[in-house]
């Protein structure tokens, strides 16, 4: 029997748990998948271990801090220096991120892109920069103020008062703007001709219709919500908890039964 769990804080709203017991039932495999609301990020290493557990997913707002507290890490979370799946390896705690290669997997069919712009500079932002720029796309961010863009050194990166707009293949929003209120991630006198410079756009978030996606579907762009980048960072952890021995087509199928 193999123990799972998420770590993050308010948890209430994840559908990880939903997911991933789907995946260990409808795969036949003996484990369970629970939920840790960890108020402290710094005692996450300890708590992994004080619970007994073969591997656990991180969420907000821990992912950064569980990459400090791993012993090794794997891929392109070097480059975005936080994690949001471990795993046990003898004593020792691995860390992965499955968010940026689920988001390019969630974006297969927009592929090959050249040029994007990522709106928002943080921690999802660094996770879809770095997917995409080890792709061989060349990422530009815009973000509100100034502060984080220092996280960003790899990357052109502007604020709302020296950007320009230009042609990007797509525009992508990773800011938490439209979630709870009705704003759009920048001013719409950037975006509007930006976005109609835009192949495509996309938006992190996935429990609603944001503004932005609204915007795009206006002047008839092709654009995705962030649906499929959450199936798909669940499928990539849940196949990493079992060796990357697993069908992901089976874990796929059974994964999507959360969101019905
Ligand atoms: P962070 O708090 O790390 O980053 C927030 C960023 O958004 C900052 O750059 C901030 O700008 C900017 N921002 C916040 N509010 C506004 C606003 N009203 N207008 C413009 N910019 C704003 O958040 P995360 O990166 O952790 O998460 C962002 C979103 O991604 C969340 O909505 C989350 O639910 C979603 N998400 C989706 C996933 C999926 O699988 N689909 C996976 C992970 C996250 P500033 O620096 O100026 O404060």
């Amino acid at each position: 029997m193999k123990h799972f769990t998420i770590f993050g804080n308010p948890l209430s709203h994840s559908i990880s748990p939903l997911m991933h017991t789907y995946a260990l039932k409808d795969l036949n495999l003996k484990g369970e998948y629970l939920k840790h609301e960890l108020i402290d990020g710094t005692k996450l290493k300890e708590t992994f271990f004080d619970l007994s557990l073969d591997g656990a997913n991180v969420t907000i707002p821990h992912k950064e801090i569980a990459y400090k507290q791993c012993d090794e890490i794997k891929g392109v979370a070097k480059s975005i220096k936080a994690v949001n799946t471990l795993i046990k390896r003898d004593k020792n705690l691995i860390g992965y991120n499955t968010d940026a290669p689920g988001f390019l997997m969630s974006i297969q069919d927009f592929l090959p892109l050249d040029f994007a712009l990522v709106i928002g500079a943080g921690g999802t932002a660094k996770a879809l920069s770095y997917a995409l720029l080890k792709k061989g796309v060349c990422v530009e961010i815009l973000n509100r103020s100034e502060g984080r863009l220092k996280d960003f050194k790899d990357f052109s990166s502007f604020t709302w008062d020296t950007f320009s707009p230009k042609k990007y293949d797509i525009i992508i929003n990773t800011t938490s703007a439209g979630l709870h209120d009705n704003d759009l991630p920048a001013p719409k006198k950037l975006l509007l001709p930006t976005l109609k410079l835009a192949k495509y756009s996309f938006d992190v978030i996935y429990h609603k219709q944001t503004p932005f996606n609204l915007l795009s579907k206006e002047l008839d762009k092709p654009f995705k919500d962030g649906k499929n980048m959450l199936l798909y960072q669940g499928v990539l952890a849940f196949n990493l908890f079992f060796d990357n021995r697993l069908n992901e087509s089976l874990i796929t199928k059974a994964m999507q039964k959360a969101f019905n």
